[in-house]
């Protein structure tokens, strides 16, 4: 087939069940045949005949480029259509070499390190027979029990609107190199709220909350070319996602104009049964393709059931044209009709695999994702100095957070050896203390011995990498095991001491912190993670990163995030006492740590907040400007954050909301104005009719270094 091949053509030289076979997608295993030429895949426990498996448009889960090569082939052999196989896989942070989390890589507010992961996956994935990613998750996250805001760069719209797109550039470029690979935006929709933080649970949200919050970061990457999109798990307002033709249609489809493939996740289209709003095979094959789901992640109910319910006139075959056109389109779109092959390159491959730049690329975005959330005078250590590293996370490898299958086959350092490559054997000791999830305390005697020799204590705590990730909600959400008991008996030593935290969540760390001077939360770093965290320590690189999720002060506040809106009973002024305010009684409103907030081994001082005038109309612009100063001794990074805050809305209005942010780098003692360009854009919000408007009236702009540090200036909209 050449370049040329003109897909509705095409479209028509295939029988229905082969249109049918192309809405199917099933994992790499079933492919894979033994030694006699006999499929080894679970065909039965999927209900899908062997025929079936050479009719299916994709596969999902590639394992290397000799496999992708192998089941392409044999594909191109069996088929009849012989239209080429499409590799789908979740490359979300790296592909051999790992980036830290998304959820980290938006702590550095840093889009370039988004853009970066995602050239840098899609060579290594591209190499590797991948095509297209499951990539980026940009769920909206404000409740940190749920496992997979490791996978979200945070509970902020815009900004996850704005990584969402840096993501799509990079896996996808322009797509015209073969070491692209196509994006696909997850999980439509709001999966980020379900109830409690419970994995697969329930959403329920108001449709202004829906188009407020949730979806525009849908929208971002959809408008910055995403060329799928993936159905999310959860009902929503009592409606299964991957049956639901409001959003599938009303809103994907006419309201963003997208026109690309959408899938489901994983079994979710036969879920629509589990759910219990479809009785059998049938009724789910027929609202999963009314909705407007195009393929059918493993599961089989379109295979099954969809020839039939077209045959009966129920599903109108147009409807399967359609989605299968999108398919074919993506397939041309990507080369595949040039070359089935696409860039499959093993010995290219293993070349790049953790090669220096590659490895160069995953730290420095490491760096510039740890957050400095305490730091009594700890930081940075001194060299020269004896230093034990007592925790679980000292000597361990899991550093590379979820979904990195592929990661955890490449050399990865831990702390103690990244610490011993920098400071020398002599100086470097080390006790687990603990296991991560385990209540023995044995270790702690040696702990102690060992924390009690040294001059500094690098405390590294934290989660596995399972703790978080797809299955991975927990409803206590602090250290895991013994781990702060283990902190409480080491910090009694008074040595200069610095937790470092490893975890795909905000941890609930109150009373850690009132005790620990000093705290670092790595996140999980990548495979260059630990030598990072060194470089970090020691002051090579001075902190940057900003946190993007609140850290809650206790579970209990969950959910706990920082453009919430007043109520009518908000706090007093000081000094004021009643119990009849929106208020707990046994803990603060406020979280531990909020959203933008970090600290750096400098200081920044803020000052001659202005705006260029202090009104607009809506065809204006206005420019809030302020002096950035360095007051400290080192350079480094400033992340400046503008927020708004609408005083009178016709509904109400969050206490405040981001809509820019700028980094800037500052020597000791320099001083920058940074500006802000205000448009009426910024302004809108969806109204009680859900209409996008701005309204006339007063707003705050707020600048400063996190969400609860920032000086504010008044200006009308007329
Ligand atoms: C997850 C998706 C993922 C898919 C394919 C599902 O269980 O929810 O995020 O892309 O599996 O592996």
């Amino acid at each position: 087939m050449n370049k040329e091949v003109n897909i509705k053509e095409l479209l028509k030289e295939l029988s229905l069940s082969e249109k049918i076979g192309q809405l199917q997608q099933l994992a790499s295993t079933f492919f894979i045949e033994n030694s006699k030429g006999e499929l080894t895949g679970p065909l039965k426990d999927l209900g899908i005949s062997e025929d079936e498996i050479w009719t299916a448009g994709s596969v999902l889960g590639v394992n290397s480029a000799e496999e992708a090569y192998e089941i392409q082939s044999k594909y191109l052999e069996k088929s009849n259509s012989k239209i080429p196989l499409l590799f789908m896989a979740d490359i979300i942070h790296g592909y051999r070499t790992i980036f830290p989390i998304p959820l980290a890589i938006g702590c550095s507010w840093n889009l370039e390190n988004a853009v970066l992961c995602g050239q840098v996956s899609a060579k290594e994935a591209s190499l590797s027979g991948v095509h297209v990613t499951f990539s980026p998750m940009v769920d909206l996250v404000r409740d940190p029990r749920w496992g997979r805001v490791m996978e979200s760069t945070g509970e902020d719209t815009y900004l996850n609107g704005e990584f969402g797109k840096a993501f799509v550039k990079g896996y996808q470029g322009d797509l015209s190199s073969p070491y692209n690979i196509a994006s696909c935006v997850k999980h439509f929709a709001a999966y980020g709220a379900v109830e409690a933080g419970r994995e697969y649970n329930t959403v329920d949200l108001s449709d202004r909350q829906l188009k407020e919050y949730y979806l525009p970061s849908y929208k971002e990457s959809i408008d910055e070319g995403a060329k799928m999109v993936m159905t999310s798990f959860n009902t929503i307002n009592g409606i299964p996602a991957s049956g639901n033709k409001y959003l599938m249609r009303d809103i994907l489809r006419d309201d963003f104009g997208f026109e690309g493939v959408a899938i489901s996740d994983w079994g979710a289209v036969l879920e629509l049964m589990v759910h219990g709003v479809a009785a059998d095979d049938k009724e789910v094959a027929y609202k999963a393709i009314e909705a407007g789901v195009d393929i059918e992640m493993m599961t089989s109910c379109y295979n099954k059931e969809l020839e039939k319910l077209v045959r009966e006139g129920k599903v109108k075959e147009e409807l399967i044209d359609e989605a299968v056109l999108r398919i074919l389109k993506l397939k041309k779109e990507l080369g595949l009709f040039v070359n089935a092959y696409g860039a499959i390159d093993e010995r290219k491959a293993k070349e790049m695999f953790s090669c220096d730049k590659h490895r160069e690329a995953v730290k420095k975005v490491a760096r510039e994702s740890m957050v400095l959330l305490k730091n009594d005078d700890v930081l940075p250590l001194k060299e020269n100095k004896r230093v034990a590293v007592i925790g679980p996370k000292g000597n361990s490898i899991d550093l590379l957070g979820g979904w990195s299958w592929q990661g955890k086959k490449e050399k990865i350092a831990t702390l103690k050896e990244a610490l011993t490559n920098r400071l020398g054997e002599n100086l470097v000791s080390y006790a687990e203390g603990c296991h991560i999830d385990d209540n023995d305390e044995s270790g702690f005697t040696e702990a102690t011995r060992v924390a009690s020799e040294s001059d500094i204590v690098i405390l590294a705590l934290g989660e596995t990498s399972e703790m978080s990730g797809e299955g991975g909600s927990r409803a206590n959400i602090g250290l895991p095991g013994v781990q702060e008991k283990l902190a409480d008996e080491i910090l009694r030593l008074n040595k200069p001491t610095v937790v470092v935290l490893f975890s795909g969540r905000p941890l609930e760390i109150t009373s850690l912190s009132a005790k620990a001077p000093a705290i670092l939360e790595a996140w999980f770093p990548g495979t260059e993670g630990s030598t990072a965290v060194t470089e970090v320590l020691y002051g090579d690189y001075n902190p940057s990163g900003r946190l993007t999720m609140s850290f809650p002060y206790a579970v209990g506040q969950i959910p706990v995030y920082y453009n919430y809106y007043n109520t009518g009973r908000p706090k007093l002024p000081d000094g004021e006492e009643t119990r009849y305010i929106s208020q707990f009684i046994d803990i603060p409103n406020e979280p531990l740590y909020p959203f933008g907030y970090g600290l750096s081994y400098t200081r920044y001082e803020y000052t001659d907040l202005k705006l260029s005038s202090n009104e607009m109309t809506k065809d204006e612009e206005i420019v809030a400007s302020v002096k950035v100063k360095n007051v400290g001794k080192r350079e480094g990074t400033e992340t400046v954050q503008l927020y708004i805050r609408d005083l009178v809305g016709s509904t109400v209005r969050p206490m405040k909301e981001l809509k820019g942010f700028k980094q800037i780098t500052l020597e000791p003692q320099e001083e920058v104005i940074v500006n802000f360009t205000i448009t009426e854009r910024m302004l809108r919000y969806y109204d009680m009719n859900c209409e996008l408007v701005s309204e006339p009236g007063d707003f705050y702009a707020m600048i400063g270094s996190s969400s609860e540090n920032t000086h504010k200036v008044k200006f009308e909209l007329v």
